[in-house]
């Protein structure tokens, strides 16, 4: 039985870019790519004895040929950037990335620096907290920040969007509230007023932001933009408790959003949660990306365990890379090997047949996607 999907494309629904300065790394610096601990000694002493990144490096070394972590910093320090990139992207067919540029964005590549080095196509995938904060800080009025912030959000001046994002999870969760628009009303005056001069604003949990955000997932369902939310796993500013995806239950069942779609991202531990809710609304999709580089060694459970409820339809590939493109292709590594795993048990335990298999490979890796995203020019 020949059953192969290495040389499928996959189209990463959700990345971030990589940094300009992309060659200088040391030990730490990239061993931050694939942990999301901030905690030095985790970095120093633990990441490395861990086989999500054990596995990454060994993969590393054997295709260049190398023999320590020490020798392949120094190794990738001297490679001409664009043909490094190009090649570990070629190594695992990854064809186009859905960026999230809301990241690092000081120090890392834009859309068209990353779209010439990679030689590949980039779509923007736009955060909404940002448009959100920005539009707060400069409006006088709260019928100004409406009109701001709609205008910002749907922008296609300097590059159209393909999807708007949420990072509610970090900023007090996916229990949303429902405020009415005198109550946001009052919350603006109220911001702003705490505000004065300060030039800097982090918008949290509050009745402003959340009607800001029902309003986007309505602007987002009329403007035909998928909305992606961050779920499960993230860095340590994410209560976990808080961002389990069935907390989202009420917004999914919730018909001023029905032609919205909405896309769980990472999930991890709640999987099973967010394939079930894929299963019962149609507006909902999933990926798995960061989970499936930092659980890396469960990726074909991971991946068994979401199309276990949720139809093949609605799970999208992603790697959840940034910073450096080895942790592009080695999400996108671990997408072909989980799926290859995982399908290939449901093949030899009859409960669907090769050429089925195979269908779901291609809807899983980029077929959800270029539909999903309305890709351009990769349909
Ligand atoms: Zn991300």
């Amino acid at each position: 039985m020949s059953f192969d999907i290495e040389k499928f494309v996959i189209i990463d629904n959700h990345a971030h870019s990589i940094l300009k300065d992309l060659a200088v790394l040391d030990e730490i610096g990239f061993r931050q790519c694939f942990s999301e601990s901030r905690c030095l000694n985790i970095l120093q002493d633990h990441v490395n004895k861990s086989v999500h990144y054990m596995s990454m490096l060994d993969h590393l070394l054997r295709i260049f040929g190398l023999k320590s972590e020490q020798e392949f910093l120094a190794f990738r320090m001297k490679q001409d950037s664009a043909q490094f990139v190009q090649m570990l992207w070629d190594n695992v067919s990854l064809g186009a990335l859905v960026i999230d540029d809301g990241y690092n964005s000081g120090h890392a590549m834009n859309l068209e620096q990353l779209s010439k080095i990679s030689g590949r196509p980039i779509f923007l995938c736009r955060r909404m907290e940002a448009i959100m904060e920005s539009s707060i800080l400069s409006a006088e009025s709260f019928k100004e920040v409406l009109s701001n912030y709609k205008k910002h959000l749907l922008s296609s001046s300097k590059r159209k969007p393909v999807a708007l994002k949420t990072i509610c999870g970090y900023r007090g969760g996916l229990s949303l509230l429902d405020p009415t628009e005198k109550e946001a009303e009052r919350d603006f005056d109220k911001i702003k007023k705490s505000l004065g001069e300060t030039k800097t604003f982090r918008i949290e949990k509050s009745p402003l932001y959340h009607f800001l955000l029902r309003k986007s997932f309505e602007y987002a369902g009329q403007a035909e933009l998928p909305v992606q939310i961050h779920s499960g796993i993230g860095d340590d500013d994410a209560d976990l408790v808080e961002c389990n995806p069935a907390l989202m239950q009420p917004l999914f069942r919730d018909r001023r959003y029905s032609k919205t779609r909405f896309v769980l991202l990472h999930c991890y531990p709640y999987v099973r949660e967010a394939a079930f809710m894929c299963s019962l609304y149609s507006n909902v999709f999933m990926d798995l990306s960061l989970s499936i580089s930092l659980a890396s060694p469960s990726s074909a459970m991971l991946i068994h365990e979401a199309l276990s409820t949720a139809p093949s339809t609605k799970l999208l590939a992603g790697t959840d890379g940034h910073s450096c493109p080895e942790s592009h292709w080695f999400g996108a590594l671990n997408w072909k090997r989980g799926l290859s795993h995982a399908l290939f048990e449901m093949i030899n335990s009859g409960l669907v047949t090769q050429k089925e298999a195979e269908e779901i490979g291609a809807l899983v890796l980029h077929d959800n996607a270029i539909k999903l995203y309305k890709l351009e020019g990769l349909a």
